[in-house]
Parts: C-alpha cells; sequence; structure tokens
C-alpha cells in the first residue's frame, strides 16, 4: 500500500497531512520490535480541524441519494480486495497475528462494506396516523451527524470498519482514533481504501493517538455521538464524560466468557473448540473463552485432551515462520497473563500445559483446580490461557457461568443439541453459541454484550440503524394551523 502517504501523517479533510504539533508515532513489528513505519501524532488542534471539516461535509453527504452513498462503500470493497495482500501483512506486522487472522479481518471488512452499502436504502420511516384532519405526519431517520470512533488494537481493521460502513452509509461523519498499537490498519489503511473510492473531503477522519486525542473527541461539543470499544475501565470512564455531557454513547467493552462443557460432549471436538476459543490470536480478544466449566464426567480427558492440542501449537514469529501462535501484543499485556496466571498457581492451580514465555511470546497455557476467587478466573485474561473449573451438573454450570458482572458471549459444548439450546437459553450473555467456540462474528448479527461487557446498541444488519441515526418527526398541514391566540 501506499505507505508514503502515511509517513508521519494524519488524515483530516481529504488529505494526508503533517499534524498541527509535528508528532509521531512509531509503528512496531510485534515479533522483531522493529520501528517500521511512523504514523503523525494527532494533537487537540487537529480533532478540532476534523471536526470542522466535518462540519462542513456532512450535511451535504445526508442528501445524497442513497445509491450515491452505496457506490462509494461498495467501491472501497473493491479497493480492499485489489490490496488485500499489502494488507495482509500489514496487519500481521501490526498486530502480531497469523496470516489467518489478517484474511479474516480483511474479509470481515469487506463484508462490513458491502452489508452497509445495502443499508444505505433501507433507513426507511414510516407514515403516522394522526387526530389532526389534514395534518400528514411522519417519521423519519435522520444521520447523528458526526460520529466519533475509538478502538482498540487486537481487530484494529475490522472494529473500526463495522462502526465507519455503516455510519457512513447513513448519512454520518465519521472520525476515528485507533489505538496507538496500530494507527495504520486501524485508521490510515482505511483513509486511503475511501480516498481511492471517492468519498468525499471532510467525512472521514483519522487521529491518530492516545488518551488526550480520545478524550478531545468526547468532550468536542460537535461530535454528536461516540462509538467506544475497548476495556470496560476505560470505557466507564468515557460513559461518565458523555452523560455528563448528554452525548450518545455506544460501548464495546471486555468479557469473561464461559465455555462449557457437558459430559455427552464428543471429546475431541471440544478440545478442539476450547483450543481455538482459549488460544486464537493470544487470546487477545473480547470473545475469548476465560473460563472452561467442565462437567465432572469429562474433566480429566478434557484437561489432558486441551493439554496436548496446546503443546502442539507452534509460536513464533508469524511474519518469518509457519507458526499457529504470534507475540502478544505489548510488555504490559505478557506481564499481565504472567501475573495472573502466578497469583493462581499460588492459590493451588496446577499447569497442565505451557505456563512459559519467550520473549514476546507466551506458550499456550492450560490450568486446571483453578480457584474460582482467583483474579484469573474472575477478570478478563487477554492471553493465551484455558483455566478449567470442574463442576457437577449443567445446572451448577449455568450458575457459574452467570457469576460474572460481564455478560459478553457463552458456549455450550454438549451431545444433545436440543438441551444445549436449553441452556443458552438460560445464560446471561450478548451472545451464546451451542456446539461451537465462543469467537464469531457477522456482519449481519448483532454483535455485543450486556452487564459490564457493553452499552447502546449492537453493531451488525439493521441494529445499525438504530444506533447510527436518529427519529425525526415531521408533519404537514394543507394551510395554517389555528390558535386560541
Ligand atoms: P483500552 O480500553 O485500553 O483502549 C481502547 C482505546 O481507547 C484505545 O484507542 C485507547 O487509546 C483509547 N483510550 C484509552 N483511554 C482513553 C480515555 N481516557 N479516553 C478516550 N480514549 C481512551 O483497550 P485495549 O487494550 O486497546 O483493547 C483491549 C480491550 O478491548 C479488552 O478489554 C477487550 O475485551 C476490549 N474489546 C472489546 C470488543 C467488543 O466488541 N466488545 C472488541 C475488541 C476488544
Amino acid at each position: 500500500m501506499g505507505s508514503a502517504q502515511w509517513q508521519d501523517a494524519v488524515f483530516i479533510d481529504g488529505e494526508f497531512r503533517k499534524p498541527a504539533g509535528g508528532g509521531t508515532l512509531g509503528v512496531r513489528d510485534k515479533a522483531s520490535g522493529e520501528i517500521f513505519a511512523t504514523a503523525g501524532l494527532a494533537s487537540e488542534a487537529d480533532v478540532d480541524r476534523a471536526v470542522a471539516a466535518a462540519a462542513v461535509a456532512q450535511p451535504d453527504w445526508a442528501m445524497r441519494t442513497y445509491a450515491e452513498r452505496a457506490t462509494v462503500l461498495r467501491d472501497a470493497a473493491a479497493v480492499l480486495g485489489d490490496r488485500a495482500k499489502e494488507l495482509r501483512e500489514l496487519i500481521m506486522r501490526e498486530t502480531g497475528c497469523i496470516g489467518g487472522k489478517a484474511d479474516y479481518e480483511i474479509s470481515a471488512a469487506g463484508s462490513e462494506l458491502i452489508e452497509a452499502a445495502g443499508l444505505a436504502s433501507r433507513a426507511t420511516g414510516e407514515v403516522l396516523s394522526t387526530s389532526h384532519a389534514g395534518r400528514f405526519s411522519l417519521s423519519e431517520r435522520i444521520p447523528v451527524g458526526l460520529v466519533g470512533v475509538i478502538t482498540p488494537w487486537n481487530f484494529p481493521l475490522v472494529l473500526g470498519m463495522r462502526v465507519i460502513a455503516p455510519a457512513i452509509a447513513l448519512g454520518n461523519a465519521v472520525l476515528i482514533k485507533p489505538s496507538p498499537e496500530t494507527p495504520l490498519s486501524g485508521g490510515l489503511a482505511i483513509a486511503e481504501l475511501f480516498e481511492a473510492a471517492g468519498l468525499p473531503a471532510g467525512l472521514f477522519g483519522v487521529l491518530p493517538g492516545d488518551v488526550e486525542v480520545g478524550q478531545r473527541l468526547v468532550t468536542h461539543p460537535d461530535v454528536a455521538m461516540i462509538h467506544f470499544t475497548g476495556s470496560t475501565t476505560v470505557g466507564r470512564q468515557i460513559a461518565k464524560t458523555a452523560g455528563e455531557l448528554l452525548k450518545k454513547v455506544s460501548l464495546e467493552l471486555g468479557g469473561n466468557n464461559a465455555l462449557i462443557v457437558l459430559d455427552d460432549a464428543d471429546l475431541d471436538q471440544a478440545a478442539m473448540i476450547g483450543a481455538w476459543s482459549s488460544f486464537h490470536y493470544q487470546g487477545q480478544t473480547c470473545i475469548t473463552a476465560g473460563r472452561h466449566i467442565v462437567q465432572r464426567g469429562i474433566a480429566e480427558a478434557y484437561t489432558q485432551t486441551l493439554a496436548a492440542r496446546a503443546e502442539a501449537i507452534t509460536v513464533g514469529n508469524t511474519v518469518t515462520e509457519d507458526v499457529g501462535l504470534g507475540p502478544m501484543i505489548n510488555e504490559r499485556q505478557l506481564d499481565r497473563g504472567r501475573q495472573l496466571l502466578a497469583e493462581a498457581v499460588a492459590a493451588g492451580a496446577r499447569v497442565v500445559a505451557g505456563g512459559t514465555t519467550d520473549g514476546p511470546f507466551f506458550r499456550p497455557t492450560v490450568v486446571a483446580d483453578v480457584s474460582r476467587d482467583s483474579r484469573l478466573w474472575t477478570e478478563e485474561i487477554f492471553a493465551p490461557i484455558a483455566p478449567i473449573v470442574v463442576v457437577d451438573d449443567a445446572d451448577e454450570a449455568v450458575a457459574l457461568a452467570n457469576d460474572t458482572n460481564y455478560g459478553l458471549v457463552d458456549s455450550v459444548l454438549t451431545g444433545d443439541a436440543n438441551a444445549g439450546l436449553q441452556i443458552a437459553r438460560r445464560l446471561r450473555a450478548g451472545m451464546v453459541h451451542v456446539n461451537d467456540a465462543t469467537p464469531q462474528d457477522e456482519a449481519l448479527a448483532p454483535f455485543g454484550g450486556i452487564g459490564q461487557s457493553g452499552l447502546g446498541g449492537r453493531s451488525g444488519g439493521d441494529s445499525n440503524i438504530e444506533e447510527f441515526t436518529a427519529r425525526r418527526w415531521l408533519t404537514v398541514n394543507p394551510g395554517p394551523a389555528h390558535y386560541p391566540y
């Protein structure tokens, strides 16, 4: 991709340009540690400038026909397809993932663009009944205006695109502040797609930076809505600020997701699904399974089979080696995984596989006899660790799975799909899958959590209409109405 454009740049008002303060942000290859690119570091002045450009561009965009808006989104999807190879390598280096995860992000981002193109024509209103003679009364959908988007580093392309594409399709302008770990695939590369697709200047901006830039987006009076994906701790702060300002906010937060394995589950398939649920992308996703709740009859065999699968996974530099897992995103995340594991072991847990690290690499780890009070069990881990707790029956499994303030996703593995469905309906989570892994996402499905895993609308399909538009009640009288004075 045209990385020369990104060099030291932010994207404002349709142009890659130097940030107002001249700051830069090095982009690290997560396996080698090498700084392989430099993005611009946005300042508050850049946020203000991008907001002003959006304020000029958005009203005109909202008045364009749905066909014009849809065309830009479809064209962006075509450009994404053309640039898939370059993007693949970029995502692998910037996020430290295997090629398969990069491929997934690119294809899922393409689906978001195509589904959003279809959405442009579906934000319809309705003609309302009215008690006023001669009055024409209707409700219509209008864009929210300017949407500020704040994203994490783990799936930067798709987590950005799942907001940007529908918001733009529905007539909004969007400014994104990607994570400082991933300013390219989380922002500047997306700007290139829209630039090539002919999106009018000002409608989309990229402001790489950290807390200061995010805070300016949240507090700016002309940013109508904040869509935040990230940790529950930061989400809570953003909700507080947005609440003071009475600003619309949508939060996609963390999880501590349960994978329930019942005695009648197929052992090998359960272990395969368990391994994928906990180790996929080094366990660094919000929909990772952080709690394996296993029925007693299958527990020891499941633990050993899962451990064997963990031992067989290769770990290393995904760009130079053909491996199953890559590096952890940074030292902080690596240390957190080690710390939670050490605490659990000190409280009596048994490491059955893995448990070691080497540089930025964390071996996939299986831990049995985990205390239900340990932080390894009660908190979101974000490392490739599968903690196991044994239960006697399905009722205990449901009670334990629901014993969390989070509520993002759970899975149930059983030989009896009907029983699985009944259990699924008792789980307090925004998403539940029977006989499948916890990491699932589809552009049309309503993705999101309840409890401390999320607040606000859902991403996906027609949920996006609710998310990125407001309703307007509109009446027309045939002539002037009469009043007593
Ligand atoms: P994070 O909360 O530390 O940061 C997320 C984003 O917020 C980053 O862009 C960061 O720069 C910005 N930010 C940090 N403090 C801010 C502040 N005070 N004001 C404004 N912006 C601020 O999260 P992370 O470490 O980047 O990502 C991991 C977290 O994201 C995990 O908790 C994970 O569960 C969650 N996540 C949730 C989903 C979902 O869809 N529910 C998806 C992916 C990740």
